[in-house]
């Protein structure tokens, strides 16, 4: 809890909830006298805040996602890691150049933060769901949505202590429709499915290259990338199952980042899965019956001539009380 003199407790709730001196004094003594004594006046004072919606938490120069507005500089925000796009190389004339992006959200809206050059080492480390906080970001316009871009003095502190970030808010744009899987069609995007795992095969690794992540062969010379000769591999995944949601059934493709949110693993958990194979068995049985939520794509399999889905999130935490209201008010409408 940030410490915030009595004084000024006081006078952010006047001037937030317009409320007299005498009115906050007298709810505060209220609540003392409740607690027969065990809290200060600004412990009181605090929970008297948080009663009436005053914020306290947020130190001062962060601001909520829908507060951005393009031109803005310097700006700092909070907020979860809801997508990553890969790390991209570019040349234009004469210079050569990095570009990656990700999208975070809070509970008001989400964001894309776009990194140039050698501020995309800064976003190398982070995975979906991490919660991070940016200092020192340019708002910028691009196609009509509004981007944070990092310079030499942004920063990014991953899972900073004490910091929480609600459920995200979706922009509309975002948003994605539930289809049952019978209804799916090729190329459908933003797709919810709600299904159970039925069956699960094993997690296929490949090598690809540490800088492009383009799968990559063994050559005589070692592992070769065309664009970036022979390099030391790192080991992508991906692996299948099916989903029954009662209406058909369907083949699922999770990639690395996805595995890891269905399995609550990380990367290094997976590469034990590569080196030892047997122990993934226990974990396969285990999450037949699972029930999931999942976002992604339809896409078809080209060489085998069906209909996938491609997995963009995991949900597992599935509540089914929940998700029977919500069949029975669609059913209504
Ligand atoms: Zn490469």
């Amino acid at each position: 809890m940030i410490k915030i003199p009595y004084e000024q407790l006081l006078e952010k709730i006047k001037t937030e909830k317009n409320i007299s001196n005498e009115e906050i004094e007298k709810h505060i003594q209220a609540k003392m006298g409740q607690l027969s004594g065990l809290i200060s006046k600004e412990g009181a004072a605090h929970i008297l805040a948080n009663e009436l919606g005053v914020k306290l938490g947020a130190p001062e120069g962060k601001i909520k996602i829908n507060k951005i507005l393009a031109g803005m500089r310097s700006i700092e925000i909070v907020g979860k890691v809801i997508r990553k796009y890969d790390i991209r190389e570019f040349q234009s004339g004469e210079r050569k150049g990095k570009v990656g992006s990700f999208v975070v959200g809070d509970e008001t809206g989400t964001i894309r933060i776009t990194c140039w050059h050698d501020q995309t080492s800064l976003m190398e480390s982070l995975q979906e769901n991490d919660i991070i906080e940016i200092k020192d970001g340019t708002v910028r316009e691009n196609r009509g949505a509004l981007e944070i871009h990092l310079n030499e003095k942004s920063k990014i502190t991953k899972n900073p202590e004490g910091i929480t970030v609600g459920e995200v808010k979706q922009n509309i744009a975002s948003q994605v429709s539930r289809k049952s899987i019978n209804d799916l069609k090729e190329n459908d995007i933003n797709i919810e499915l709600l299904g159970t795992i039925v069956q699960v095969f094993d997690i296929k690794f490949y090598e690809r290259c540490p800088q492009c992540r383009k799968r990559i062969k063994e050559q005589e010379s070692g592992f070769q990338c065309q664009q970036h000769g022979v390099v030391q591999p790192e080991y992508g995944s991906v692996m299948n199952l099916y989903l029954d949601d009662g209406s058909n059934n369907i083949r699922v493709v999770f990639f690395a980042n996805q595995i890891q949110q269905l399995l609550k693993k990380t990367d290094a958990d997976l590469q034990v899965f590569r080196q030892s194979p047997e122990t993934f068995e226990k974990i396969k049985t285990n999450l037949l019956g699972e029930m999931i939520k999942i976002t992604g794509k339809a896409s078809k399999n080209q060489m085998f001539d069906r209909l996938e889905f491609v997995v963009n999130t995991v949900d597992t935490n599935v509540n089914p009380e929940e998700e029977i209201a919500r069949l029975k008010s669609e059913l209504e409408t």
